[in-house]
This record gives structure tokens, C-alpha cells and sequence, in this order.
């Protein structure tokens, strides 16, 4: 079966030079003049892409997919459908379902889901302990070993808190080449935490979430995974103090990755001043001045990925006074207008950079460049050969986010009525748009009213 290509015309790709990309059979098969020859003899579709940026296909780190169990606050299908309208081909599903993803059976359904709704490539994370209690290993090793391939193994939503039960995951996940996620939060420095400790919580009183308590697990974990030889992965770095310890680690050569948030490169604890309970997320929003060191971080390497930590929560649960809200964002939709304001606008990196952050380094860490995965290989670069994974970016497309106009269940954005400078308006998996003018594609090849499984 051969569909006709797609020719994507006349895109900056990776913010250089103008070039025209040319995806056939799954794959980038051309770029620049070599893809306009070829395209002119096989038909292509085009997609004139004048003005706009071509990426490697985004991959997020940290999702929340919400099913099984909370079917109510999002879907595998429309988180998915969410991922690809933010120009995502790959994200990773966070294990906090519940069931918790934490046995082979409940990781394989949440595979074959993403599979079969066909907007991204679903990966799922495993849990780290069974139940997220953090006490018994999970099914590491059955798991991984699934048809799903788990290679992320992460409690997020809570911390790996035990530091023996710490050793002994990243001695397991070593065997698979895995890594361990961690929720760096130190569970007794956080009892009641409502908001990041310090000048805007002691005025408005609420308990407050110290910057030590991250820091100390931070710490602690790379000390472990050292001592082990072990990978770990640092989840949502929020402090400055965290930014300092990687950086150090880094340099002493240690096997530690990092991932920031968009939401934590752009907002700060004082929108917590509003009491609006869409600005409750843990890890808190924090000071201007780590706000500052976050995006150092990035820019110099230290923070590896951009992650959106995407966290639908249904309207009642976010609704109500801050007290009893749920803490999360959503995030897939807006993450790259976000990080376009925070770092690219500013200064502080380069689109080549972003695809760094958030496409080659995630597939690298979530292992998703494994040949072993066939078409459904992300290896975070575009280029002739490569898989067939494109984002394409508007860089001029000011617009406002509003919960009513996006594609996840979840109307918890902190975005809404800020003006956002651009946004991803086409997303290519296997060389099949998923999305284009920046909403799903209906008729995808895998989406449910074309009748079935992309594969
Ligand atoms: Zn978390």
C-alpha cells in the first residue's frame, strides 16, 4: 500500500534555512530540492508551509492520560487527539491511573488504547512500587518486558520516599535499561502544603511547600543513582537550589536527566494571590528568581527536556475554594506557545535548542528510539531516513487559549486570556498528518471514524 506523500513546502526547518520536506512511506524520505524533484513525480499532497517551522515531531516525558479510571477528567482517546492538536507524536502516560499502571496487564491496556485511537504514539509509564505506596517493587522487569516496552518507571504524584526502596528501583530498572522518574518531594517537609514556601504564602497564610523539600530528594537520588550506576530522571524541577544540585552532579558526570515544565518556565507564586485554584499545581509555582534559574537551566543544558506534566482534573475538582482543589494543569495544547514566550522570544534558545528539549532528548531518555520499535521509532531528529514525525509550528500565530476551544476533556489551563505568540498547527505521525490547522485531522488514517487501528 502506497498512500501519496506529503510535501511539506518551504518550512524553516529547525528555524534554519527555508527547505521543503518530503514524507513518504512513513519516513522523512527528502529534504530541500531533492524533496521538491521527488514530490513533482509522486503527487504529492502539499502543505505550503511558507512562514512556518518544521520540528521533529514533539515527545513529552510526563502526561497524565487519566484512564483507566478517570475517564471523567480525560481519555487515552482525547488526551491523545489533545497531544497531537499541540503538535506531540509520542507522549508518555503517566502510572497514577487506577487501576495503577503498575503490572504488565494494566500497561498493555493502556498501549493498546493509544494504539487504536492512532493521534500519537502512547507510551506507558510503569509504576515504581506497587499502588504507588511506595513500599514493594512493582512488575519492573514484566513490564518492560510487555508488548507496551516500558522503559519510564515513575510513582509521580508522589515520591519514591524510601531511600532503600530508591536503591533497590534504579538496581532493577539498570537490568532493563530503564530509569526511574522521580517526584522529587519529600514527603514529611510537605504535610498540608498549599503553595511554595516563602513571601506570598506568609501573606496570605496558607501552609507552605519548601524549596528544601524538592531539593533534598534531588540530592539524595543522584547520590543513589551514582552509587548504583543507575539512570534517574528528575521530574518537574522547580527551584534554583534543584537546577544547582544537576548542574553540579552533571559536571561530576553523573547519570541524572532533568525536565521543567512550560507552566514553571513562565508563571510564579504570586498569580496564587488571584485564589484561583488553576494556579494549584505541585511542584507549587514558584519565585520570580527560580523562574530565572529554570530558564538558565535550560538554556545551558542542565534541564535536558521541557515536559508538560499535562493534568486534566474534571471542573468540580478544580472549582471550588483552593483548599480542596486538585493540584494540575493542563498543558499539551499550549506547551510550545509557552515555550516560545519563555525561552525562544527571550533569547534563551533556539528552535534547533527546543527540538533538543522537547523531541530528541525525551525519545533518548524514554528510550523511543530503540530500533527494535519499527515504525513506531521516534529518534527526535529530522532528516532523510528519519521516521516520519513533524511538527510544524506557527511561530506568528498569536492567540488566547480558552478551556471551551481545546481538545482535552480538562479545562484547567492557567493560559486562559493570556495571549500565547504562536502555536503548532500541523503534526505528521509516520508521515500521516494527525493534525493540521491546528486541530485533529477526523479522517486520519487510525482515528475512529476511518474504522479502526492505525497498524
Ligand atoms: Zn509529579
Amino acid at each position: 500500500m502506497n498512500a501519496r506523500p506529503w510535501l511539506i513546502r518551504g518550512a524553516r526547518v529547525l528555524g534554519g534555512p527555508v527547505q521543503s520536506v518530503l514524507l513518504r512511506d512513513g519516513l522523512v524520505a527528502a529534504l530541500g530540492q531533492a524533496a521538491e524533484r521527488d514530490a513533482a513525480g509522486a503527487h504529492a499532497r502539499v502543505l505550503d508551509a511558507g512562514g512556518l517551522l518544521a520540528l521533529p515531531g514533539l515527545v513529552d516525558l510526563h502526561t497524565h492520560l487519566r484512564e483507566p479510571g478517570r475517564e471523567d477528567a480525560e481519555t487515552v482517546e482525547t488526551g491523545s487527539r489533545a497531544a497531537a492538536a499541540g503538535g506531540f507524536a509520542a507522549v508518555h502516560a503517566m502510572a497514577n491511573t487506577s487501576p495503577v499502571a503498575d503490572s504488565a496487564g494494566v500497561v498493555e491496556q493502556v498501549w493498546r488504547l493509544g494504539r487504536d485511537a492512532g493521534w500519537t504514539d502512547v507510551r506507558p509509564v510503569g509504576a515504581v512500587t506497587v499502588g504507588l505506596a511506595g513500599e514493594r517493587l512493582a512488575e519492573i522487569g514484566a513490564m518492560a518486558d510487555s508488548p507496551a516496552r516500558v522503559r519510564v518507571f515513575s510513582d509521580d504524584g508522589h515520591c519514591v520516599a524510601d531511600p532503600l526502596v530508591m536503591r533497590r528501583a534504579l538496581e532493577y530498572v539498570r537490568a532493563v535499561d530503564g530509569v526511574v522518574a522521580q517526584h522529587a518531594q519529600e514527603p514529611r517537609l510537605t504535610v498540608g502544603a498549599q503553595m511554595n514556601e516563602g513571601s506570598v504564602s506568609a501573606d496570605l497564610g496558607l501552609p507552605g511547600w519548601p524549596s528544601v523539600a524538592e531539593e533534598a530528594i534531588v540530592a539524595r537520588d543522584v547520590l543513589l543513582a551514582a552509587h548504583v550506576r543507575s539512570r534517574v530522571h528528575v521530574c518537574h524541577v522547580s527551584t534554583a537550589g534543584s537546577v544547582e544540585i544537576v548542574r553540579l552532579a552533571k559536571r561530576r558526570g553523573l547519570p541524572v536527566t532533568a525536565e521543567v515544565t512550560p507552566h514553571h518556565l513562565l508563571l510564579t507564586d504570586d498569580e496564587v494571590r488571584s485564589y484561583d485554584p488553576v494556579f494549584k499545581v505541585n511542584p507549587p509555582l514558584r519565585r520570580p528568581e527560580d523562574v530565572a534559574a529554570l530558564r538558565r537551566g535550560v538554556a545551558d543544558g542542565t534541564i535536558d527536556v521541557i515536559a508538560t506534566d499535562h493534568a486534566p482534573h474534571p471542573r468540580e475538582d478544580k472549582e471550588c475554594e483552593w483548599a480542596a482543589a486538585a493540584m494540575g494543569m493542563t498543558g499539551l495544547e499550549t506547551a510550545l506557545g509557552v515555550v516560545q514566550a519563555a525561552l525562544v522570544d527571550s533569547g534563551f534558545l533556539t528552535w534547533a535548542e527546543v527540538a533538543e528539549r522537547m523531541s530528541r532528548a525525551p525519545a533518548v531518555i524514554g528510550r523511543l528510539d530503540d530500533p527494535a520499535l519499527g515504525a513506531h521509532r521516534h529518534t527526535g531528529r529530522l532528516a532523510a531516513g528519519e521516521p516520519g514525525h513533524v511538527t510544524v509550528h506557527d511561530p506568528g500565530a498569536a492567540w488566547t487559549p480558552s478551556p471551551g476551544s481545546m481538545q482535552t476533556m480538562g479545562t484547567n489551563t492557567p493560559f486562559a486570556g493570556r495571549l500565547l505568540p504562536g502555536r503548532a498547527v500541523a503534526t505528521f505521525l509516520r508521515g500521516e498528518p494527525t493534525a493540521l490547522d491546528g486541530v485533529p485531522v477526523d479522517d486520519a488514517p487510525g482515528a475512529p471514524s476511518a474504522g479502526g487501528g492505525r497498524r
